[in-house]
């Protein structure tokens, strides 16, 4: 059999790895989009460089965009085997395409308003809400650790990753020739000690590692309490000077733990009485799905279950759904604190929020998450004095914190306790995937030094024969 790597090949998006076995079946595992590549994102995602009629399944190890954001395209253009995934995969990856098939019409008719100015055709949107719909059809749900067998020679198991609601490394167990094979894909691996997810599971012993390699060059800090730097920079602002308290975050994932950190401050009684608004239609959606899906929670979260029935809800706490409510939080000075997306400030309504209050000294905007160092976000943490948003230029009087601990990725050392069930000198090679290329060989290194003995980093479209 073979496995091309079609995406995630020394860069950290486009997820996406091609097997096809000797019987010709082909497997996909991720369908995911490229993002932040510059000039050559559009023509990444318009070009798969393998024919989706020809794939029979797919695979899919959680709901980052990055990960299942092509779904839609790939079905319009001839896919129709079942898409694989969780029943939490399954929920998110629902209302993530519905919305990223909605900012693909936008962007797309701004495009075209510019483009029929100039005498240009009309371009078409990489995908239509429609689309996105019609392969939802097409989703089916397989808990984590059941074996599932697609075909009588391939099977698969889902372990939990521990890095997303739903997230799942795939284990795959393939006969051919006579032989069995066991490939497993991490997906992304999540941290050991996660706020609200377990930590990710062992797997079984394979032959072939595809594994991921974000952070594959550098350690974490220790993960502090994000409930007392929460507490501190909400007393120090909204208490001390009044102000409003602007945190950007993702919908899914670091949205819910900033609700459930507040949460615990709550069940302490030490949560400030004042506004707390998510303004983010998203968040409150994917909110939703958590809560649906309380087998993903770790043991801390499922003790405050216990006495909470809602661990991402406090007194206080509003979700704001329509732009007029959104608009209205810009004329009204109580001190407040609002959470909204996106988590590196590059797009959203928490824009809005950053330029509204950026100028004013008492407030205070805190970054939560990691952040490309040109995204408005970026600029801001590493202190730029001045910033554009919008074409305009705003001096920057609010204070900007951070709480750099949170992170969905595991560090290299998550990354070498996930692999440390396995022996290595049975696993015939590791593939680096899901990394930029200068991590990768760092990250090369001290898996050899672990024992592994053969570790290959792919690159984009390499074909490379297995089994
Ligand atoms: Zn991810």
């Amino acid at each position: 059999m073979t496995i091309t790597f079609h995406g995630a090949a020394r860069v950290v998006t486009g997820s996406k790895h091609l097997l096809q076995l000797n019987d010709g079946i082909r497997i996909l595992l991720d369908c995911g989009m490229f993002q932040g590549m510059g000039d050559h994102t559009e023509d990444l995602n318009e070009h798969f460089g393998f024919n989706p009629e020809t794939v029979d399944y797919l695979i899919l190890s959680h709901a980052h965009i990055d990960h299942c954001g092509l779904i839609p395209r790939l079905v319009a253009e001839g896919f129709k085997g079942p898409i694989f995934c969780t029943p939490p995969t399954a929920d998110l990856v629902k209302i993530l395409l519905t919305d990223s098939a909605r900012i693909q019409e936008q962007d797309t008719a701004y495009s075209n308003k510019h483009r029929t100015k100039n005498n240009l055709p009309p371009l078409n949107a990489l995908y239509t809400e429609e689309q996105a719909e019609e392969s939802f059809l097409l989703l089916k749900t397989v808990v984590y650790e059941q074996e599932y067998a697609i075909t009588p020679t391939v099977k698969f198991k889902f372990t939990d990753a521990g890095h997303l609601v739903g997230s799942a490394a795939v284990h795959l167990n393939i006969l051919e020739n006579g032989k069995q094979t066991h490939i497993t894909f991490s997906g992304d691996v999540g941290r050991y000690g996660d706020l609200l997810l377990k930590s990710p599971q062992q797997f079984p012993q394979a032959d072939y590692i595809l594994l991921e390699s974000t952070y594959g060059d550098s350690l974490h800090q220790e993960l502090g309490s994000i409930e007392d730097r929460l507490l501190e920079v909400i007393q120090h602002t909204c208490l001390n000077n009044k102000g409003k308290v602007i945190i950007p975050a993702f919908s899914v994932g670091r949205t819910q733990e900033i609700l459930y950190a507040l949460n615990s401050l709550e069940l302490k009684g030490t949560l400030p009485d004042l506004h707390y608004y998510v303004d983010s239609p998203l968040s409150e959606k994917a909110t939703h799905v958590l809560m649906d899906h309380p087998e993903v929670y770790n043991k801390a979260v499922s003790d405050v279950l216990k006495i909470d029935a809602n661990p991402f809800g406090f007194k206080g706490l509003k979700f704001i759904q329509s732009t007029d409510e959104s608009k209205a939080l810009n004329n009204d000075p109580s001190p407040c604190v609002i959470i909204s997306s996106s988590g590196m400030a590059e797009a959203g309504r928490v824009k809005h929020h950053i330029k509204n209050n950026i100028g004013n000294k008492n407030c205070t905007i805190l970054m939560v998450g990691y952040c490309e160092p040109n995204s408005l976000g970026g600029r801001l943490l590493r202190g730029d004095r001045e910033v554009h948003i919008f074409g305009e230029m705003f001096e920057v009087k609010a204070e900007v914190q951070s709480i750099k601990s949170m992170s969905a990725h595991g560090d290299y050392k998550d990354l070498l306790h996930f692999i440390s069930s396995q022996n290595p000198k049975t696993v015939k090679k590791v593939f680096l995937v899901h990394g930029e290329y200068e991590v990768q060989q760092h990250f090369k290194e001290k898996i050899l030094a672990a024992g592994f003995a053969d570790v290959e980093i792919p690159y984009q479209h390499q074909k490379i024969e297995i089994g």
